[in-house]
């Protein structure tokens, strides 16, 4: 093999990763995409088709076997979320949140009896999990956040309220992060993992949504919220660089939801082009067309490298990414939506129609771009890295 084509490989997908791909497909195509449709009219949350993921131990991707989950590397996590969010981008967020946020910051940070407590739910399904960290003064300046963790006997109070929060409603665990004292700024910051159903003075209220109402995002209020000692992740005033680990991996993940997306995009706007006349030719044969459906395929293949490269690169042990995460996630959101909307440009009418799908992808697409760090966040971090005033 010449050195050009190993380098190459590198990139590549091992035998058994092709496999979890091929097995990850078919079970979403035949067991998830034919419902989406309704539970999106219905606005109803998957919770029949999140059930469908433990038997293929598709909810613990990123928790090893003796916690119960399947964990094999960090790339074939991120081929699971590829393959989900392609068909579904509600059933890829579950996972995403329950093993980038939750299982990964549990199993860095946290104590053996969290992790016992809580990692066998979340493989086995028992325990969905929903990361509360954005407020209503902002969710991207998360240093300077508003709610509070007091310290009481035995434990905290915690004061304030979270917006945005997709699975709240389902949750049997919160991943939340509050401010043991707002002067210190990010070094006040403190997480919790603690379980929702357990805490009184907790309200979970709808978040008004024009559309994307199926992940039933809510308002989350705490009140005098006591949660014990137990909970605190890591150490009181230590939680910014969990919530920053926390991140990059969630970012990982959404940027392989993203490279699903996009790489959907195609597989609608491709056959339909060759389909679909005017002008007494399929309209794939026009040149214009052509250049979408190109540009469409570039974007994903380059997003799909930085996704994988990252994977690869947490798998060789590197643990913060701070660079390649910001490049992977800014560009694979970008392809997504960019890939949205070329795809319902071929579509034409008919992609703003109930009957296509093409038309839904945009705003999920568009949604990715916000989460995890918005896209101007990152366009910033990776000019920061370049000019040497950010490093890794
Ligand atoms: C569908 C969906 C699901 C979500 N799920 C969750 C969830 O489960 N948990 C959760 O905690 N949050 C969730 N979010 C919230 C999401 O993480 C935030 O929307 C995101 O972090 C941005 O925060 P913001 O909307 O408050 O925007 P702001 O922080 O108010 O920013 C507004 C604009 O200003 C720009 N901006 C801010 N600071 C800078 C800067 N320094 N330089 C340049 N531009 C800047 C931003 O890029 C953005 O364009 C979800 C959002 C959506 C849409």
């Amino acid at each position: 093999m010449n050195a050009a084509l190993e380098r190459m490989m590198d990139f590549d997908l091992s035998e058994e990763q092709r496999l979890v791909r091929r097995a990850v497909r078919e079970f979403a195509e035949a067991e998830i995409l034919p419902h989406v449709d309704r539970y999106e009219r219905e606005e109803r949350y998957p919770t029949e088709l999140i059930a469908k993921l433990p038997a293929l131990g598709l909810l613990g991707p990123m928790i090893p076997e003796e916690y119960g989950g399947s964990f094999t590397d960090v790339l074939t996590y991120g081929v699971i979320c590829e393959e989900l969010a392609r068909v579904d981008w509600v059933v890829a967020s579950v996972v995403s949140v329950a093993n980038s946020l939750l299982a990964g910051s549990l199993l860095k940070f946290g104590t053996e009896e969290q992790k016992r407590r809580f990692l066998p739910g979340i493989a086995s399904g028992d325990i969905i999990c929903s990361a509360c960290l954005t407020e209503p003064r902002g969710g991207t300046d998360l240093g300077n956040m508003d709610t509070t963790a007091k310290k009481v006997d035995g434990g905290y109070l915690l004061n304030g309220t979270k917006v945005f929060i997709s699975h709240a409603v389902h949750a049997k665990l919160f991943f939340i992060v509050a401010s043991i004292d707002r002067s210190l700024k990010h070094k006040g910051v403190t997480a919790f993992v603690a379980d929702p159903t357990q805490m009184k003075g907790l309200t979970i209220g709808g978040f008004p949504m024009r559309t994307l109402k199926r992940d039933n995002l809510a308002e989350v209020h705490f009140e005098d919220v006591f949660v014990p000692d137990e909970a605190v992740l890591g150490e009181p005033g230590r939680g910014f660089p969990i919530l920053g680990s926390a991140l990059d991996m969630g970012r990982f993940s959404v940027a392989a939801r993203c490279v699903g997306q996009s790489q959907r995009a195609i597989d609608l706007a491709a056959p339909y082009a060759m389909e679909r006349d005017a002008f007494g030719q399929k309209i794939g044969e026009f040149q214009l067309v052509q250049d979408k459906i190109a540009d469409m395929v570039a974007r994903t293949e380059q997003a799909r490298l930085l996704v994988y490269r990252l994977g690869r690169m947490k798998d060789a042990g590197l643990e913060r990414c701070s660079l390649e995460s910001s490049l992977a996630k800014l560009k694979a959101s970008q392809a997504a939506t960019q890939n949205a909307l070329d795809g319902m440009a071929v579509f034409g009418g008919y992609s703003v129609t109930a009957e296509y799908e093409i038309g839904r992808l945009l705003l999920e697409a568009k949604a990715l771009e916000f989460g995890e760090g918005t896209s101007d966040l990152h366009q910033k971090m990776i000019a920061e890295f370049a000019l040497g005033i950010r490093k890794q």
